[in-house]
């Protein structure tokens, strides 16, 4: 099991992404990674190992200061524990990052349909395949990211739970899960989010949350949740209060 957290408000997404990730390595994991957005664009840093070579990578990049992000931690099913294979994934164009949780089975045909229309790929995951699956319908079908994302889970078979970001679409996250935990908390502070594999990287920060069921997809866009089914019908998020304490 691997772990994903999430942010997107007005702190610094970076700190928060990596404490939620150390609460989350009780799960086991090899690698580690994060994607951030700011002024500066979509930038992304991964290292095999512990959260903790994570960090020290980060420490050498300079300062960082992103309002959203995602971050992962990967127990590897394909392709090899490494730095090329650890997560976020990017499209081909490199716009949008991918975080997964889980196994895409029908990865290998959806990739031989993209090698042919001339997609590369840079690792040996499932989870590559899928961010590029999803950018070349949003080009192609001519739709926004949440529609693309809704059209290309429709074509996987497998388990997951994923976190897109996307240089063109700032202040969002989408998200969605099948078979894999996925737990959206929302914040006292309007327009802040923070998704994770279960409550522990939220608790802190907010008792309020929602739990993603299989086949839903929820968009946070500009401070606002929305939850729709990957059948594209609407569902309104079930609040529940955390009863659990950091302790
Ligand atoms: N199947 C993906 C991979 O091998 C995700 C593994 C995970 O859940 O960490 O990269």
């Amino acid at each position: 099991m691997c772990g994903i957290v999430a942010y997107v408000g007005q702190q610094d997404a970076l700190p928060i992404i990596l404490k939620g990730l150390k609460r989350l390595e009780y799960r086991g994991y090899d690698s580690a990674g994060v994607a951030l957005l700011d002024q500066r664009g979509l930038s992304i840093y991964k290292k095999k190992g512990k959260v903790a070579e994570l960090e020290n990578h980060l420490a050498e990049n300079g300062e960082i200061h992103a309002k959203v992000g995602i971050g992962h931690t990967r127990w590897a099913t394909h392709g090899e524990p490494n730095t090329a294979n650890a997560h976020p994934h990017l499209s081909q164009s490199g716009d949008i990052a991918l975080i997964h949780n889980g196994i895409i089975e029908n990865y290998a045909t959806l990739k031989k349909v993209l090698v042919q229309r001339g997609h590369t790929f840079k690792s040996d995951t499932d989870t590559e395949v899928l961010i590029h699956l999803i950018e070349e319908i949003k080009i192609n079908e001519k739709v926004d990211l949440l529609e693309a994302v809704r059209l290309a889970l429709n074509e996987v078979i497998g388990a997951y739970a994923i976190v897109l970001l996307s240089k063109n679409d700032p202040n969002t996250l989408i998200a969605a899960r099948k078979g894999s935990p996925l737990v959206v908390g929302i914040s006292d502070t309007k327009g802040e989010f923070f998704l994770a594999s279960d409550a522990t990287p939220i608790v802190e920060y907010t008792k309020t949350v929602t739990y993603i069921d299989d086949n839903e997809i929820v968009s946070i866009h500009d401070g606002e949740m929305t939850i729709k089914t990957i059948d594209n019908v609407h569902k309104s998020a079930y609040m529940q209060q955390l009863e659990i304490s950091l302790d």
